[in-house]
């Protein structure tokens, strides 16, 4: 059964956080970004997730470089992992489109940076998560580290959360996160980051000039995307801030 063939490539491969869900889930999502868009006839969502250890994020002279490195391997590991997932159904006969990391990334309506499809909610739909108040998925075990993958497919799969345990999400009184953040850009009450003023702060992309960027964002948005992703994603942008991720106490002692 497909369901077990794909658990078991998760177990040999140490994934620490698998979910199945329906692709209904996300049929809300905005126009373009749903399942059906990505995939016609898309019944399951597989997401799945791998943290990175807590000692990553410890401050130490070399912590941004070192965020910057376990952050760019793991998003190959990922990666991976959901094309051998989609490889996988598709040998089974479905079809199935591999849900990256962190790319591509278009520009929404409004400018924004965004996901081709929404992996937090993606996350969230499985049951591996809730979306905390930092705007990122949270697991009760690994906190605010998770880095997910995922499968889109017109496979039929039973729902699956492993391991079973409960996301209750942050607790009443935490704002850990939204205190911590230096530029003010999370907002608790929406669960959101103002994705733009973040980045603006936080990412170093020396090879993609901004200048550039920003022109084509104005004129061409299609080209500034395509531009993005080959030049500011995966490891050429180092992100001088994760205070979000690194202060958050949920899953563990820092
Ligand atoms: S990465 Fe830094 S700047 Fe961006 S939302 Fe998190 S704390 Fe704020
Ligand atoms: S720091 Fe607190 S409020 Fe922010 S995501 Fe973590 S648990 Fe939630």
């Amino acid at each position: 059964m497909i369901a077990q063939k794909i658990q078991d490539v998760a177990d040999s491969e140490n994934v620490a956080v698998l979910g199945f869900g329906p692709a209904s889930a996300l049929a809300e999502e905005p126009p373009g970004h749903r399942p059906d868009d990505l995939l016609p006839g898309a019944r399951s969502l597989i997401c799945f997730g791998i943290p990175v250890p807590m000692g990553v994020y410890r401050p130490f002279p070399f912590t941004i470089e070192t965020v910057w490195r376990s952050q760019a391997l793991s998003y190959r590991r990922l990666d991976t992992l959901s094309l051998r997932f989609a490889a996988l159904l598709e040998d089974e006969g479905a079809q199935a489109v591999p849900v990256f990391g962190c790319m591509p990334m278009t520009l929404n309506g409004r400018g924004q940076v965004a996901g081709y499809l929404n992996q937090l909610r993606m996350g969230e739909s499985v049951g591996i998560g809730t979306i905390g108040r930092n705007g990122l998925l949270i697991h009760s075990r690994y906190g605010a580290r998770l880095m997910l993958g995922g499968v889109v497919t017109t496979a039929e799969l039973p729902a699956l959360r492993m391991p079973d345990i409960d996301q209750p999400g942050c607790p009443p009184d935490c704002r850990i996160c939204v205190d911590a953040c230096p530029i003010q850009a999370i907002s608790a009450e929406k669960k959101r980051v103002g994705i733009m003023r973040c980045l603006n702060y936080t990412a170093r992309t020396p090879l993609m000039s901004k200048i550039k960027f920003a022109v084509l964002r104005a004129t061409r948005p299609q080209s500034a995307a395509r531009l993005m992703n080959m030049m500011a994603f995966d490891e050429h942008t180092l992100h001088i801030c994760s205070r979000c991720v690194s202060l958050c106490p949920y899953g563990g002692k820092q």
